[in-house]
């Protein structure tokens, strides 16, 4: 048996083998060379079958997988584990790791890992093998309920903001049998993932998934508070849903070997404005480029593969930027989903010759990149509860969940902005390509009218939608919505959800969810209290949503966002205007937040403490390695060749006047030149003295203020002498790709 699933392994490698690193080489070859690769990956990924629903999920140990290889039993204790009613009975657990390890050696793995979300944002993984010794020299292939379970990796070098000191290393990981288990292959290399999470020694949370988990289990209890008392009966459980919509860059690998900063940083530090921009909005929903296309259609085979429901791209706003979005799904399943989407965009690029950035702010002067968060709540009886219908002043539920969201997100705008604070997203907040620093909410025409209506006593009416006739007799007539969209409103209501536009594209769903989750329940907790003590639950609800309407109207706002008079207003209104990551932060461990997230048991205040502390070492540690990229490109490559460049033209000039003309146009370039120099290299002083005050300078929260407030600027300063001095000097000796060669070169 043991020795037929080894064959079996080496055959599957030598059959798979030299596919996925082909990209790996040289890219002269890259239209041949990915063309080829696409063709043995479709091959690769499911065997015999080509047919794509043959091909969605085939790595994963999914439920139909579960059903054909789990007594019955344990298949249902299993699933009842999954919907929350039982924990794991560690009795069923090895029976359900020998199955799905023998399930994975049929699909070539030889490793397992528990697959984590730590605080570095990031996914990580240790890969153990199947492989165990016999007495007599040989391996058979175990793997134990235990081991499926539990992991124990070495915690000591994960950021833990304090909560465990490096001599105590330990850390758990724990299997979320609410996200599949799935199999995935890295080269000649395939492993067995278990999602998990991840905690210390003594139980605190040391990731992002663990408070998403908990968060989850608080909004489903609250809102069946709330559903019960306005009479449902039928819904037993209820979800919180994410569909993650995913923006990136896409730029030749030939260019991001050249360039120390996208290399090092994510971003391009330095860079003149490429004399054509965005400004024709012409790349928005463009036509693919065929090697574009090439390469989307195989991040979606692996996607699909994995069971990710990839089902949404097109060219975005900025030149060289595209979009990729799934069908929503739980919010668990939807943030491990995202993290693979992440990682098979950048691991397919490779392969393409090509890079994926999906850095919030890759390019100055154009549109960075986001993730928007569409989040709703569903039951396991089908209802979408933000989904007003077609009557929604009819519809109690929907009001009621709708005035919780209203509600949450003014009492807890600043921790919601908190979320999304980070040192690449402080480039896009308030630039006019995403929606400002401030949070409000955008509810649209008919659900203003409901609002209006509530306010002054009780509502009758609900607007509703038309047809639109488009003049022309072959076009058919198109059926309306109730309500136009704001794409400048950071919190937006789209018709069945709502849209969270603020992350960033590198922030990892679980963050921002979690609080979304918790914020909502303990809107629906506070509404619960005074539904199920009410008589009337008719005149008790209408009192209700009048009061929470009059008390959180102000973070309503349906106008332009982007515009400087919201900024005033929303002064007025008295919500918060965090522009910069550090500030925002500080909403993590304030004392209502900490009240907030105690209550429902989320995190406790010395986890908050510990992440807050995080992400302001993150945010530092990120700004020095901006600050030390620039230095060292501007001190090593541009600066000797503007010097040289500078010289020659001084040597030209010299010549030019020794010959008896005045060289006119030379010594005013020349003088151009040798100021800008002259700039720059006080520029590039004065960045190394404000870095090397920012580094001693003591205390997490002061240490990112100083990195925010002194070389920030101090990197600003320097980048616009060298920005110029690019558009002057010789193009042939500049030693960095342009932004033009970058954003147009495909
Ligand atoms: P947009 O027009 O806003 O760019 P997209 O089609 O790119 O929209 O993405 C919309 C996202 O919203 C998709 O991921 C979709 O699955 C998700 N979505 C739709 N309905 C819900 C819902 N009820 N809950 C969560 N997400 C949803
Ligand atoms: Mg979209």
């Amino acid at each position: 048996m043991h020795l037929a699933q080894l064959l079996h392994i080496a055959k599957y490698n030598i059959k798979t083998k030299s596919l996925i690193h082909k990209g790996k080489d040289n890219f002269c070859n890259r239209a041949t060379e990915y063309q080829g690769t696409k063709q043995e990956t479709k091959k690769k990924m499911c065997s015999d079958n080509q047919s794509l629903s043959n091909v969605f999920g085939c790595q994963v140990f999914n439920d139909t997988e579960m059903r054909a290889r789990l007594p019955k039993n344990v298949y249902k204790q299993l699933k009842e584990t999954m919907i929350g009613n039982n924990p794991l009975d560690p009795s069923i657990a090895d029976v359900v790791a020998n199955a799905v390890k023998d399930w994975a050696i049929e699909k070539g793995a030889t490793h397992y890992t528990h697959w984590f979300h730590p605080m570095t944002g990031s996914t990580a993984e240790k890969h153990d093998s199947f492989i165990s010794p016999t007495s007599d020299g040989r391996i058979i292939m175990e793997f134990s309920g235990k081991e499926l379970i539990k992991g124990e990796p070495d915690a000591s070098s994960f950021p833990s903001g304090g909560l465990r000191v490096t001599f105590e290393a330990r850390g758990y990981t724990a299997w979320d049998c609410t996200s599949p288990v799935f199999v995935k292959r890295d080269g000649d290399n395939t492993t067995m993932f278990i999602p998990s999470a991840f905690c210390s020694y003594t139980g605190q949370a040391l990731d992002k998934k663990t408070p998403l988990l908990r968060s989850m289990d608080v909004i489903n209890k609250q809102s069946l508070r709330v559903l019960r008392s306005l009479g449902n009966e039928t819904s037993n459980m209820v979800y919180a849903t994410l569909g993650a919509e995913q923006e990136y860059f896409l730029i030749d690998r030939e260019f991001h070997e050249k360039r120390l900063d996208l290399l090092l940083t994510g971003r391009t530090l330095l860079g003149a404005a490429s004399p054509r921009g965005q400004e024709m909005a012409d790349h928005y929903f463009g036509s693919l480029d065929e090697r574009i296309a090439s390469y989307m259609a195989e991040v979606n085979q692996e996607l699909w593969a994995l069971g990710v429901t990839a089902k949404t791209q097109h060219n975005e706003v900025a030149p060289g930027q595209f979009e990729i979005a799934p069908v929503f799904s739980t919010v668990n399943v939807a943030n491990d989903h995202n993290h693979l989407t992440m990682e098979t965009l950048q691991k397919i690029a490779k392969r393409h010759g090509l890079i994926c950035l999906i850095h919030e702010k890759p390019f100055a002067g154009v549109n960075g990149s986001g993730k928007h968060h569409n989040w709703s709540l569903a039951t396991d009886d089908g209802i979408n509860l933000l989904d007003p219908g077609s009557t929604p002043h009819e519809n109690m539920i929907f009001m009621v969940f709708l005035c919780a969201v209203i509600k949450a997100v003014n009492n807890y705008s600043g921790l919601l902005r908190s979320t999304v604070a980070s040192p690449g997203n402080d480039h896009r907040l308030g630039g006019h390509e995403a929606p400002p620093a401030i949070i409000s909410m955008f509810l649209g025409e008919q659900l203003n009218d409901i609002i209006e209506q509530i306010k002054t006593g009780g509502v009758s009416s609900s607007k509703s939608s038309g047809n639109l006739q488009l003049g022309v007799s072959t076009l058919p007539q198109l059926p309306t919505d109730c309500s136009d969209r704001n794409r400048t409103s950071p919190f937006a209501f789209t018709g069945n959800r709502f849209e969270f536009r603020m992350p960033g594209s590198t922030v990892s769903p679980a963050g921002p969810t979690f609080v979304f989750n918790t914020i909502v329940a303990d809107a629906l907790s506070d509404i619960a209290d005074e539904l199920e003590k009410a008589e009337d639950i008719n005149t008790a609800t209408q009192k209700l949503l009048k009061k929470i309407i009059a008390e959180n109207e102000r973070i309503i706002f349906n106008g332009d966002n982007y515009s400087e008079d919201w900024v005033a207003e929303a002064e007025k209104r008295g919500l918060p205007n965090l522009k910069k990551a550090p500030e925002a932060l500080k909403y993590l461990t304030c004392d209502d937040n900490v009240e907030l997230f105690e209550k429902f048991g989320i995190l406790s205040k010395a986890e908050l403490v510990a992440r807050h502390e995080i992400l302001l070492e993150t945010y530092s540690k990120t700004i020095n390695i901006e600050a030390r990229t620039m230095l060292d490109m501007l001190k090593r490559q541009v600066l000797p060749c503007v010097m040289d460049y500078c010289g020659t033209l001084a040597a030209a000039t010299e010549a030019i006047k020794a010959s008896g003309l005045a060289a006119k146009a030379q010594s005013k370039k020349l003088n151009t030149i040798a100021e800008l120099i002259d700039g720059l290299s006080d520029a590039v002083e004065n960045l190394e003295n404000q870095r090397d005050e920012a580094e001693a300078v003591e205390g997490t929260q002061l240490n990112a203020d100083a990195y925010s407030n002194k070389v920030i600027p101090a990197m600003a300063q320097a980048r616009t002498y060298c920005d110029k001095l690019e558009t002057i000097v010789d193009a042939d000796v500049w030693p960095l790709p342009t932004y033009a060669q970058m954003m147009f070169l495909k």
